[in-house]
């Protein structure tokens, strides 16, 4: 028997292993980072290890490892677990192709361009638009950035910058907007952040304002960032407003949807993207709403000069074959690149299109679950809105940055807490689309549980 077909007996063992601990304990045995060292043996050593010491350390490893499949894992905007996109994934790493040539990937350049296409159908983007999929959401984010400046500034390829060029993005949008301008050459002092409304809504109106006084002082407005899904509150940008002054003022527009661009496969819940053709670029992380395994992220751009615009190179050593819609070296960032496509592929393949619609519809429905739990409630505050996949809310008055580590600490459940505006809150995000109703309810009686039978840690935990 090969060692491979060995190695694959044993990974189905510890598969087993897993799924059992994923099954009995929900919440991994958290081991405390100032002892890990001493409590799983991580050294790497000079001599090989005999197989059963090698399979007792993977098991701990395994048991051991937050686990963000299970039904009590609620803290980041990922969760849950496709098979049909696992074995995707699997069978990617068995490939292990590089997608940057037809030659070395063949028909999974087809997978890619497959996916691009059928995305780019469902903005309205039209028959110029391709795309590509980067490292993830922040990558896609910078993606878009390099193409809006070089599309304002051509020369900038050859010479660096050479006009003062100025972004603008909400005040509530991902933290990558910042490191990218800086990485992009614009200068973190040139975002300009623009307000956004009390349901974390950019206000068009104080984004116009904004680019009035940029022109009035000889700066040159370049990129309009609207977030689809903001990272704390889940809300929707008004892209079809924003993008009435990005044509007035010739800005290039992108919509960051790296958490719920994935609504686009959703015929409820669409109308969120209004405007959405009329943008440059667009980005959705499919390891978000769609439960691919991390990390499956899409650029998209209605014009797919732009892309090769500013991402292809020669390479004479690497591109001895086909045509360039088939060599996709040509519009990506990277040189080598894993296949991310494979996974969502398999994924959609196996359950259609209205399966993915109903895994995105899942999500809303499991909000609304937790929405409705918490109004009808009162000791919960609610902080956050309909059409919103982020269910924020306060209980009984309890610092949620206290009650969210104890659930941590005492492997209760894992959740996250954030801040809009003034307030700060627990942030429970339904974006685990093979989650039930009953799990949903289920965290609120294991988070209630635990407040009634800890009262004292918590009063100690809060002075
Ligand atoms: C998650 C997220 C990103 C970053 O995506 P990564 O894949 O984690 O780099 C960017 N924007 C928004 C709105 C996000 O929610």
């Amino acid at each position: 028997m090969s060692e491979l077909s060995n190695d694959l007996i044993l990974f189905n063992e510890l598969v087993e292993v897993l799924l059992n601990e994923e099954e009995n304990h929900p919440v991994a045995k958290r081991i405390d980072s100032n002892i890990l060292y001493d409590t799983i043996d991580l050294s790497l050593n000079k001599s090989a290890m005999v197989d059963d010491s090698f399979k007792k350390v993977l098991k701990e490893v395994l048991i051991s490892t937050p686990k963000t499949a299970t039904n009590l894992f609620f803290n980041q905007l990922f969760g849950g677990r496709q098979s049909k996109a696992v074995l995707g994934d699997l069978l990617a790493v068995l490939l292990n192709n590089s997608m940057y040539t037809y030659k070395v990937a063949g028909p999974q350049v087809g997978i890619e361009q497959e996916i691009i296409r059928q995305s780019c159908d469902l903005i309205g983007y039209g028959s110029q638009s391709n795309g590509t999929f980067p490292t993830g959401g922040s990558m896609s984010n910078y993606m878009a950035l390099i193409m809006a400046r070089d599309a304002k500034d051509p020369s900038c390829r050859e010479n660096g910058m050479t006009k003062p060029l100025i972004m603008y993005t909400s005040k509530a949008s991902h933290y990558s907007n910042a490191k990218n301008a800086s990485f992009a050459g614009l200068g973190r002092n040139n975002v300009r952040y623009i307000k956004a409304d009390s349901t974390g809504k950019m206000i068009p109106a104080d984004l116009e304002k904004q680019i009035k006084i940029d022109i009035e002082n000889n700066l040159v407005p370049t990129f309009v960032n609207v977030t689809a899904g903001t990272t704390v509150l889940g809300a929707f940008d008004p892209i079809d407003e924003v993008a009435t002054i990005t044509e007035k003022y010739n800005i290039w527009l992108h919509v960051d949807g790296a958490y719920c661009g994935s609504v686009i496969f959703s015929d409820a819940k669409r109308h969120l993207l209004k405007g959405m053709e009329k943008s440059d670029s667009f980005s959705y992380n499919a390891h978000k709403m769609i439960g691919t395994p991390m990390t499956c992220s899409l650029i998209l751009v209605k014009d797919k000069k732009h892309l090769h615009d500013s991402f292809s190179n020669d390479a004479d050593y690497l591109y001895q074959t086909d045509g360039d819609d088939f060599n996709l070296g040509k519009t990506s960032f990277q040189c080598g690149r894993r296949n991310d496509a494979l996974k969502f592929w398999t994924l959609w393949k196996s359950i259609g299109t209205n399966g993915i619609e109903k895994i995105v519809d899942n999500q809303f429905d499991l909000a609304d679950v937790a929405r409705n739990y918490i109004e009808n409630h009162p000791d919960y505050t609610t902080y956050s809105y309909e059409d919103s996949i982020s269910v924020c809310f306060n209980y009984k008055n309890i610092d949620p940055k206290v009650l969210c580590t104890l659930l941590y600490e005492h492997q209760v459940t894992v959740v996250g807490f954030g801040d809009f505006n003034e307030d700060t809150f627990v942030r429970f995000v339904t974006i685990n689309a093979t989650n039930t109703k009953e799990d949903i309810l289920n965290f609120f009686k294991v988070l209630e549980n635990f407040v009634e039978e800890n009262q004292h840690v918590l009063e100690t935990a809060a002075c």
